[in-house]
């Protein structure tokens, strides 16, 4: 069985890793967080004391980190991992980061000789924990086919979007579209109820006719009205503001670079931006529904 090494073992990352231990990968695992590592250490996980050890002799390496910066910094960082990763590996991040970036690490790794793909994902914390994400991948198709075995392990669909950079250009769309979705969302709840409906009426009413959307059918914002979601735990674990803010600051970026026009993701970033302010940056993104209601706090 093929040896993976997995950094980045966050609210995805973790569940992630844990799939590819239930498949009966050898995997070695680094992230900067003992709590994360003590909980894939118990699953049978090998703990590393650095990402450089973690890659050693690794057939895939996987990251999952929070943005750019992270990914940069642990591939091509004084510290960095790619002078320690074995020739015939395979590179595969899946954490969401500019297409910029996704081919600049992909450039250093073909200039050892490896080859990279952008694999970032969707499905949430709970397709990550029922390893039903789908991922959208950048790169050649021969490294595609390659990875799939691994990543099949972890998701159930698998997208081939283009070239390297691709994959994460089509997870910014998909998340700009789920931020607007969400605040859409959460708007005509908090109108629904300040008006008198229960909110779990309105969302059945909405999850059937035209207003229907992935944010009703999986990720009600409104607590209480789906029991296995964020906003049922005072919004903990999840997808946070944070990420949801550089997700729409990367949308923007991808938008000034071709003159695109995205007044919807803007508005969605600037709420998220203020909703950040007021203290909710590391609560999940849907928490967002505060901001329409404070009597949710
Ligand atoms: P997270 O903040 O929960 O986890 C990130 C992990 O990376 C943390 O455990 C942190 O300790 C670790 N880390 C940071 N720097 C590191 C380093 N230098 N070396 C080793 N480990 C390091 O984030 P997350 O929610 O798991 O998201 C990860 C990525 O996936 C992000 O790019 C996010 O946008 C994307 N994503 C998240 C979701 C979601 O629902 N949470 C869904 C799809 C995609």
């Amino acid at each position: 069985m093929s040896h993976i090494a997995f950094i980045g073992l966050g609210n995805m990352g973790a569940p992630m890793a844990l799939n590819l231990c239930k498949a009966n990968y050898a995997l070695r695992v680094f992230d900067l967080s003992a709590v994360a590592l003590q909980t894939l250490a118990d699953a049978g996980a090998t703990v590393c004391d650095s990402a450089q050890q973690a890659v050693q002799d690794a057939d895939y390496v996987i990251t999952m980190l929070p943005a750019s910066r992270h990914v940069e910094e642990v591939y091509l960082g004084a510290q960095g991992i790619l002078p320690s990763i074995a020739d015939h590996a395979l590179i595969i991040d899946c954490s969401t980061i500019a297409p910029q970036t996704a081919q600049k690490v992909a450039q250093a790794a073909n200039a050892r000789g490896l080859s990279m793909l952008d694999a970032p994902v969707s499905g949430g914390t709970a397709g990550a924990q029922a390893g039903t994400l789908t991922f959208m991948l950048g790169g050649a198709v021969a490294e595609l086919e390659r990875a799939r075995p691994v990543l099949s392990a972890m998701g159930k669909t698998i997208f081939h979007a283009g070239a390297v950079g691709a994959g994460q250009t089509a997870k910014i769309c998909n998340n700009m579209l789920l931020g607007i979705l969400m605040v859409g969302t959460a708007e005509a709840l908090n109108l629904g109820v300040v008006n008198g409906l229960d909110p779990q009426v309105l969302s059945e009413i909405m999850k059937s006719s035209s207003g229907s959307n992935w944010a009703l059918h999986h990720y009600n914002p409104y607590p209480g009205v789906m029991p296995s979601v964020p906003a049922s735990r005072h919004y903990t674990g999840g997808f946070g503001v944070d990420l949801m803010r550089k997700d729409l600051g990367l949308a923007a970026e991808s938008a000034l670079a071709n003159n695109a026009a995205i007044p919807l993701g803007e508005l969605t970033r600037h709420l998220y931006t203020l909703h950040s302010q007021a203290g909710a940056g590391s609560l999940d993104f849907s928490s967002i529904i505060q901001r329409f209601n404070t009597a949710l706090l």
